[in-house]
């Protein structure tokens, strides 16, 4: 790739600086007046330039991760691997990055590859246009300068913004090497900017997509969530799948997805419009449909064992996060709470007098009934009447709640009367 600086002055693009965070131009004016160099950079640039709404803002700067900290109170110094400082105002955090350099050279300590190419420390710092080439696409690697509101672009990422391309800088197939997560956010960004990802990007993913399987496995569920609760979750699930990624992810997904895929469509979709209207989603809900499919596979086979109903839900919501997490590290407060939406749904599917209102009092209860009326949506048999009955109580009173728990005592005796009378009719003909 050649290297050619270009500045695009502020009257030949469409970027408005008050459309940039507060927080990130503050960010960006201190440093300058210490006398680094700061840039915005990455996804806030790139969307602005897209006519989007940046999801978050991040900064490129000569000062090291220290200096970064010495100027701002409000500063934590993270990361091992690639050390980072955020700025935090409240909940809006800006991510400053300390220019990164070539591996090679005077300060090679301070860079690490493993033995198949994977970058496993990342702490070389470099000038403006080193920190552009060490970069993953050219639309990623467009840098802002708030001083004259000029965009330096070293890579060719405006023309390709244009044309809506998604090309990685340098040799495609040793930056996959270096970090293989970077398939993984081709994906996301295609799905997310609706870009074609260039050809030796695309084709070469299909060929290096099992280097994702050393990538440690808390990290590819950072990744994982992003993809799927980034707001384009169900463009990224056909994409995943288009590029076989979706099987390393979830292989035991992928192989029952003939049943799932309708059900995980749904959620996402369902997803994806409350992020578009600012509401909050749990990855756990998510999680919990991505591997209801599989485990319920498991508790057929436990039924088959002769083990109570209960029991069989039991050892396979277990058995079923026990071989997930081989593949993607699934926090424990997580993986709890995909228990207890699964454990929840025979209490919402058989509510009884006694338990009913417990179970509308429980923590879980709304992710549980979302993922009751999910079930009902995409034709999981006969819950309707169910569905109805949840739906409600919740808009009753108290002793009107009360009064329908009554009810169900009620049904629940004629259905013991009427299930006796079957059983004393079948035992008398025998
Ligand atoms: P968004 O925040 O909208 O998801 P982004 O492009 O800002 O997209 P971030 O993960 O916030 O993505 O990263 C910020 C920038 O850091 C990227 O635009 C890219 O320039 C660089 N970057 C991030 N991850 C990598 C990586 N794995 N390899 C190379 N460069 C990267
Ligand atoms: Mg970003």
């Amino acid at each position: 790739m050649k290297i050619h600086k270009k500045i695009i002055l502020q009257a030949k693009h469409q970027i408005n600086s008050d459309a940039i965070s507060h927080n990130a131009l503050k960010v960006l004016s201190r440093l300058n007046e210490a006398g680094y160099e700061a840039y915005l950079v990455g996804g806030g640039v790139r969307d602005l330039l897209l006519g989007e709404k940046p999801k978050d803002f991040d900064v490129a700067t000569s000062a090291k991760p220290e200096e970064v900290k010495r100027l701002f109170r409000n500063c934590r110094l993270i990361g091992r691997r690639f050390r980072l400082a955020h700025i935090l105002y409240g909940r809006d955090v800006i991510e400053v990055a300390t220019f990164r350099g070539p591996h090679e050279g005077e300060h090679s300590q301070h860079a690490g590859k493993n033995n198949e190419g994977r970058i496993i420390r990342d702490n070389v710092f470099g000038n403006l246009e080193e920190d552009a080439i060490r970069r993953d696409f050219t639309v990623n690697a467009l840098y802002y300068n708030i001083q004259d509101n000029s965009i330096i672009d070293f890579t060719g990422g405006m023309s390709d913004l244009k044309h809506k391309i998604l090309r990685m800088i340098g040799d495609t197939e040793v930056r996959y090497r270096e970090d293989p997560v970077r398939m993984l956010r081709a994906v996301r960004f295609a799905a997310k900017l609706n870009f074609k990802i260039e050809k030796t990007a695309h084709q070469l993913i299909f060929e290096m997509a099992d280097l994702l399987e050393n990538i440690p496995l808390a990290r590819l569920f950072d990744e994982t969530i992003k993809l799927f609760q980034g707001g384009y979750g169900l463009r990224c699930l056909h994409l995943l799948r288009e590029y076989q990624l979706f099987q390393l992810l979830f292989p035991m997904t992928e192989k029952s997805h003939v049943q799932s895929l309708t059900m995980i469509e749904q959620a996402l979709s369902n997803t994806d419009k409350r992020i578009a209207t600012g509401k909050s989603v749990n990855p756990a809900f998510f999680l919990s449909v991505l591997l209801w499919r599989p485990m319920q596979e498991f508790k057929q086979q436990f039924l088959a064992q002769e083990q109570h109903e209960m029991e069989a839900l039991l050892n396979a919501s277990r058995e079923v996060i026990i071989r997930q997490q081989a593949h993607l590290s699934i926090p424990k407060r997580f993986s709890l709470m995909i228990k207890e939406i699964w454990h929840m749904q025979p209490q919402l599917q058989h509510p009884t007098q006694k338990r009913a209102l417990r179970t509308l009092s429980n923590k879980r209860f709304r992710a549980a009934y979302d993922f009751l009326l999910l079930r009902h949506s995409v034709g999981e048999s006969d819950l309707e009447p169910l569905c109805d009955w949840w739906t409600q109580i919740q808009t009753k009173t108290l002793s009107e709640q009360e009064e329908m728990c009554g009810e169900l005592a009620v049904r629940g005796t004629k259905k013991r009367k009427r299930r006796n009378r079957r059983q004393k009719a079948s035992g008398s003909m025998t």
